[in-house]
């Protein structure tokens, strides 16, 4: 373990934000609706020579959660800098105190305070990993198929990344896509791990339809129900024997705590840029470990700067499920960092090695896809 103390006190010079649009390789649907590109804040906290790096998790529209790509960059810019900008910071943890008077908004707040992770680890030159005890060097890699035109497609898909070596196939479902496509997987792929994400489109009156997916075998349900429907999801768990997991649900470590204690999941996705950053992630892998409940890392199709802070979060030892990562090839044909993420023989990912997140933006790389740069000084 590093103590973090050798570095010091932060007192950030600058923070730049860099708008940055990566064309995905194939639009990627979900109840959600349709992403054609990944839009999104580089943050880099710059200070004594040092920039930490993280990406911003947040979309165009607030169909994932309330905060969009447009409000993520008001209320940093607005609320979180000056706070920041304020008095220097005794470590990384010292950043969600800062910021606990302003209200929600844990993606904008993960932004910053990533980025300040980042910064503390090239400071002291050791990887997140490593500084939280981790001992993991790589992680079982997982896809996520979007909802394909036909079943077939959909069976041909599964297959070819079978192939490529993921050992975990997720695929988003929503009524009158989930059954039919869920079966026609398990027949081709009989012992793939199988997952299903729901991303909120079912209510507790489709109990006795999702019932029919307990024969499948599925290794999990993601967030069925509503975000704020905690309740339902324990009542929905209880009558279910496919483990329920939550994603959209657990935006704070408070969710997570309430989320056990109410039996409403038997697994947690957990995202760093969802729940506020490091500090609640790794708050929250403390309760679950405690608990007995595994987790796994979630992605928002980052790139390879966001997919090196998740690897991070996914080496610790209560990520015993295979998570949302996945090669950069997987989504773009051009990833800001170079090399980009490429799956092992083994099926896994590499945990990034050097300090920090372990990666680093190639400037150039992001300059080809940067939409614009702005770069805010302490007063
Ligand atoms: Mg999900």
């Amino acid at each position: 373990m590093t103590d973090w103390a050798a570095a010091g006190a932060l007192a950030i010079e600058a923070v730049s934000l860099q708008e940055v649009s990566l064309p995905l390789v194939h639009p990627f649907v979900s109840s959600r609706g349709r992403e054609i590109e990944r839009r999104f804040w580089l943050v880099g906290v710059h200070a004594g020579g040092v920039a930490g790096w993280a990406e911003s998790v947040a979309q165009e529209e607030p169909l994932y959660s309330e905060e969009t790509h447009a409000t993520l960059h008001q209320v940093v810019v607005a609320h979180l800098l000056p706070r920041l900008f304020a008095a220097p910071l005794a470590g990384p943890r010292a950043v969600a105190e800062r910021l606990r008077p302003i209200r929600h908004h844990p993606m904008a707040k993960a932004a910053l305070e990533m980025a300040v992770w980042d910064w503390y680890g090239r400071a002291l030159g050791t990887s997140l990993a490593a500084w939280w005890g981790s001992m993991r060097t790589e992680v079982p890699a997982g896809v996520v198929m979007g909802m394909a035109a036909s079943i077939p497609e959909l069976v041909d898909t599964a297959g070819a990344r079978a192939a490529e070596g993921y050992r975990r196939l997720k695929i988003k479902i929503q009524p009158g896509w989930d059954l039919e496509p869920l079966q026609a997987l398990r027949q081709a792929l009989p012992t793939m791990a199988l997952w299903a994400d729901a991303n909120s489109a079912y209510t507790l009156g489709d109990v006795g339809h999702l019932a029919q997916l307990d024969r499948l075998g599925l290794g999990l349900i993601e967030q069925p129900l509503d975000p704020d429907d905690l309740l339902d999801h324990a009542a929905l768990q209880r009558r279910l024997a496919t483990p329920l997991c939550l994603d959209e649900s657990i935006r704070s470590v408070a969710n997570a705590r309430h989320a056990l204690q109410l039996g409403a999941c038997r697994a947690i996705n957990v995202k760093p840029g969802r729940v506020g950053g490091f500090g609640p992630a790794l708050d929250i892998h403390a309760l679950a470990y405690r608990a007995g409940v595994p987790l796994w890392c979630g992605g928002m199709l980052e790139s390879g700067v966001g997919r090196a802070a998740n690897l991070q979060l996914a080496s610790l030892p209560g990520f015993t499920l295979p998570g949302d990562l996945s090669a950069s090839s997987r989504y773009f044909t051009q990833d800001i960092i170079e090399p980009p993420f490429q799956l092992t023989a083994g099926g896994t990912l590499a945990v990034p090695a050097g300090p920090g997140i372990g990666v680093t933006p190639d400037a150039a790389l992001v300059q080809r896809f940067s939409q614009g740069a702005v770069e805010w000084h302490r007063p």
